[in-house]
C-alpha cells in the first residue's frame, strides 16, 4: 500500500539530494513529483493543493536547524532530510488528530452502528471490532440489521460463532425494531457493547438513508462508523460526505488498504470531510484491523517505517517494556545487531512477514530507498535466514558495535570493502598492499563472518552498511523529533 505516493516522495527526495539549501525553485521542483504521485494515488484534488501549500510554507518558513548530532558534535541537516521531516509533519497534520478510543454511552450498553455501501467490508469490520473489544475484556453482542440479504445475516452468524459472541437476528423483521429489541436484550444480558451491522446499497440512496436515520434516532448509538473501501479512491470522499449529511458520523474505517497500492483516501478523508479515520482494514481475517495513527502512516509513506505500529504488532509476542526500549534505542541511534536479531526472531515467530514489511525498519535495512523488488526480496523468509546466520557469526562486540566492520573496511582495499568506504569518506589514499604490516594479517572480521555463515563477504558488508544507514536514519529521526521523548508523544 501507498507505493504510488511513496514513489513521489522518493523522487522528490532524490531531487533535493546534493542541493545546498531549500530555495523556492528547488522546493517547487521537488513538489512537482509529490503532486503527481498524490494525484495518481487518487488523493482528492483540493487536498493535494492544501498539502503542497502547507509543505511549501513550512519549507520556506523554517531555517534549517542544526539538530542532527554527528559523532563529532553537531552537523547541519541535509536539505533532503529536512524536507522529509517537513512532509512527515504536514502529513500528520493532514490526517490527524485522531482519537481511536470509542465513545461510551453514559450508562448501560454502548452502541456502535456500522454503516457503508455494499461490499465495503462492513460485516467483516463489525467482526473485527467485536474481536478487538472482546480481547479488551468487553462483553459484546452483534446485531444483524441487514435484513435484505439473507447471506449477510448468515455471514454475521458465522463470525459470531467463530468469536463466541451472541448474534441477534430476526430475519424478515423491520431493521429499526430489530436494533431496538437487540439493544434491550443486550442491556438485560449486561453487554458492554452492541454492534449493529446495517444494510448497504451499491450507491447512496434515499431509502437506505431514511432507514439508517430511523435506527439512529431509535437506539442513539454513541458511535457511528462509516466503512469505506479504499479501492474506490476519490469516490470515498463523496461517499463520506453523503453519509455525513444524514448521520452524525463519529469516524471512518478504511478497508482493503492491503490491496490498494494508492491509498489516496487515507489522505483525503479527514481533510475533505472533517471526519477522522479511526481504523484501517488490512486484510480479510479478523485480526487485520489497526488503529489509525497518522504518525505511523506518514512514516510508512515516507519510508521511515512505523516503529510504534510495529511494536503494537509485537505486543502479543514480546513484553511491552522491551518493545518501548527497542524503539527508544533505535531512535537514540544505539540499536545493535543483537536487538535487530531479536526482532527478526520475533517476526519469524509471528509468521506473515509480508504484512509487517512496510512498517519495518528492516525495509530500510534491506533497501533504504531501493525499489520495491528489493523489499519484496526482503519479505522472503529465506533472506531472513541468511541474515540471522550472518549476525550469529558475529562476535558479541561486533553485534553491539557494527561500526567495527566499517573501521576495518576503511583500512582495507578489497572490493567489497571499497564499496562501503566510498560512503564513509575513506582516507584519500588506500594503503599499498605491499606495505601491509603484521596487524593486517589477522583474519578480517568480514571474512570470518562470511565463512561462519556460509555467505559472501559482499553480503556481510551489505548487511552492515544497510544496518548503519538504518541506524543513522533512525538516530536522526529521533533527534529531529526531540530525542527519546518521541515515544511519550505518541499515544
Ligand atoms: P459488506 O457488504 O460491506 O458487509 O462487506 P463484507 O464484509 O461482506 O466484505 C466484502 C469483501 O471484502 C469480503 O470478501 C471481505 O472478505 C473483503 N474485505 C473486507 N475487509 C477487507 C480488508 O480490509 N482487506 C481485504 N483484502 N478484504 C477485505
Amino acid at each position: 500500500m501507498f507505493e504510488t505516493i511513496s514513489k513521489g516522495f522518493r523522487a522528490a527526495r532524490e531531487r533535493l539530494t546534493g542541493k545546498g539549501e531549500l530555495s523556492e525553485d528547488v522546493i517547487d521542483a521537488a513538489l512537482k513529483d509529490v503532486r503527481l504521485s498524490l494525484l495518481e494515488a487518487d488523493v482528492e484534488f483540493r487536498t493535494v493543493k492544501k498539502f503542497l501549500r502547507a509543505v511549501k510554507a513550512k519549507a520556506l518558513g523554517e531555517e534549517v536547524q542544526l539538530v542532527a548530532k554527528g559523532k563529532d558534535g553537531k552537523v547541519r541537516v541535509r536539505p533532503e532530510d529536512h524536507f522529509v521531516h517537513i512532509c512527515h509533519e504536514a502529513l500528520v497534520e493532514l490526517m490527524g488528530p485522531v482519537d481511536t478510543s470509542l465513545a461510551r454511552a453514559n450508562k448501560g450498553v454502548t452502541g456502535i452502528m456500522m454503516v457503508g455501501l455494499q461490499g465495503s467490508g462492513k460485516t467483516t469490520t463489525t467482526g473485527k471490532l467485536a474481536r478487538k473489544l472482546q480481547k479488551e475484556g468487553h462483553k459484546v453482542m452483534l446485531v444483524a440489521a441487514d435484513v435484505y440479504r439473507p447471506a449477510a445475516i448468515h455471514q454475521l452468524q458465522v463470525l459470531g460463532e467463530r468469536l463466541g459472541v451472541p448474534v441477534f437476528a430476526r430475519p424478515g423483521a423491520n431493521p429499526v425494531d430489530i436494533c431496538r429489541d437487540a439493544t434491550e436484550q443486550a442491556a438485560m444480558e449486561g453487554m458492554d457493547f452492541v454492534l449493529y451491522d446495517t444494510a448497504g446499497r451499491l450507491t447512496v440512496d434515499d431509502a437506505l438513508m431514511e432507514e439508517l436515520e430511523k435506527i439512529e434516532s431509535s437506539v442513539h448509538p454513541a458511535n457511528i462508523f462509516l466503512v469505506i473501501d479504499a479501492m474506490i479512491g476519490q469516490d470515498a470522499v463523496q461517499t463520506a460526505k453523503a453519509f455525513d449529511e444524514r448521520l452524525e458520523l463519529t469516524g471512518v474505517v478504511l478497508t482493503k488498504l492491503d490491496g490498494d497500492a494508492r491509498g489516496g483516501a487515507a489522505l483525503s478523508i479527514k481533510a475533505a470531510t472533517g471526519k477522522p479515520i479511526k481504523f484501517l482494514g488490512m486484510g480479510e481475517s479478523l485480526d487485520k484491523l489497526e488503529d489509525f495513527r497518522p504518525e505511523g502512516l506518514a512514516g510508512r509513506i515516507l519510508g521511515m517505517g512505523d516503529l510504534v505500529g510495529l511494536m503494537n504488532d509485537f505486543q502479543d509476542v514480546v513484553d511491552e517494556e522491551k518493545a518501548a526500549e527497542d524503539a527508544e534505542k533505535m531512535l537514540g541511534g544505539s540499536f545493535g545487531m543483537d536487538d535487530f536479531l531479536q526482532q527478526i526472531k520475533t517476526i519469524q515467530s509471528m509468521g506473515s512477514m509480508k504484512d509487517l514489511m512496510d512498517k519495518m525498519p528492516l525495509g530500510s535495512l534491506f533497501g533504504g530507498d531501493l525499489p520495491e523488488e528489493v523489499l519484496e526480496q526482503a519479505a522472503d523468509d529465506r533472506e531472513l535466514v541468511k541474515l540471522e546466520a550472518m549476525i550469529q557469526s558475529m562476535t558479541k562486540k561486533e553485534r553491539q558495535d557494527p561500526e567495527l566492520f566499517l573501521q576495518e573496511a576503511a583500512r582495507s582495499t578489497t572490493p567489497a570493502h571499497a564499496k562501503l568506504t566510498r560512503r564513509k569518506k575513506r582516507p584519500k589514499k588506500a594503503k599499498d598492499p605491499s606495505a601491509l604490516g603484521p596487524e593486517d594479517f589477522v583474519e578480517s572480521r568480514v571474512r570470518r563472518v562470511a565463512r561462519g555463515s556460509g555467505r559472501l563477504e559482499d553480503e556481510v558488508m551489505g548487511l552492515v552498511s544497510r544496518f548503519m544507514v538504518m541506524r543513522d536514519m533512525f538516530g536522526m529521526l529521533g533527534d529531529l523529533m526531540g530525542g527519546t521523548g518521541l515515544m511519550s508523544k505518541i499515544p
